[in-house]
């Protein structure tokens, strides 16, 4: 399925919860699901009951989106989790943190998501020192993730720098100024900065 490209905050309207999709503005009053918290569309205020398969559906299609992937890109996540042993939901949203692009926003040094995604797209990123230009690629323990020196010294990543300082998650290790990161652990189900109730979406892909 091509990637979705309307208005974000349809999506969040659509889940019924803030995605974060849009970086600052998601935190203000012109946030589009503060200023109109019901499901988009003609019906979208109507209250029906969901039935259970509704109800895993919108769980899948709520993280699927507040990761940007497409519904075989996020399968595919289910499917090697579904692989390893242990916890499928926790293993499968571990693999989903350690993304590329998803470093980069935990890092603070995307607004979003899919602005960090266009800085691995736009080959701004290094890891381990070499340019990685894949938003899926996946870190390991260990890697460190940089903006590019080049990127760096431009006006736009001299103003991320300016306002580093964001939380960030206790698996990554964020040197000063913002700009690198090392991955020091394995993200934990703790470490999640969406509520995901992740056995929903594991009951559908297995049904
Ligand atoms: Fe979602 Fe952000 Fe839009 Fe609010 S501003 S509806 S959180 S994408």
């Amino acid at each position: 399925m091509a990637r979705y490209t309307g208005p974000v905050c349809r999506l969040c309207r659509r889940e019924g919860c803030k995605l974060f999709l849009k970086g600052d503005r998601c935190f203000s009053e012109k946030c589009g699901f503060t200023k109109r918290p019901v499901a988009p569309g003609q019906h979208g205020q109507s209250r029906k009951k969901a039935s259970e398969y509704g109800i895993q559906l919108r769980e899948k299609q709520k993280v699927k989106r507040a990761y940007g992937m497409s519904e075989k890109q996020f399968r595919s996540y289910f499917e090697l989790a579904a692989k390893q042993r242990g916890v499928t939901g926790a293993y499968m949203l571990m693999l989903l943190e350690l993304r590329l692009d998803n470093v980069i926003y935990r890092m603070g040094v995307g607004d979003s998501r899919a602005q960090a995604r266009q800085f691995v797209l736009h080959g701004h990123i290094t890891v381990n020192g070499k340019k990685v230009d894949i938003p899926s690629y996946r870190v390991s323990v260990g890697d460190v993730i940089a903006v590019k020196a080049k990127s760096a010294g431009t006006e736009r990543f001299k103003q991320i720098a300016e306002q580093a300082g964001k939380p960030v998650p206790k698996w990554l290790s964020v040197a000063e100024g913002g700009l690198s990161a090392s991955v020091v652990a394995l993200p934990e189900r703790d470490d999640m900065d969406l509520t995901i109730e992740e056995h929903l979406i594991v009951e559908l892909y297995s049904r």
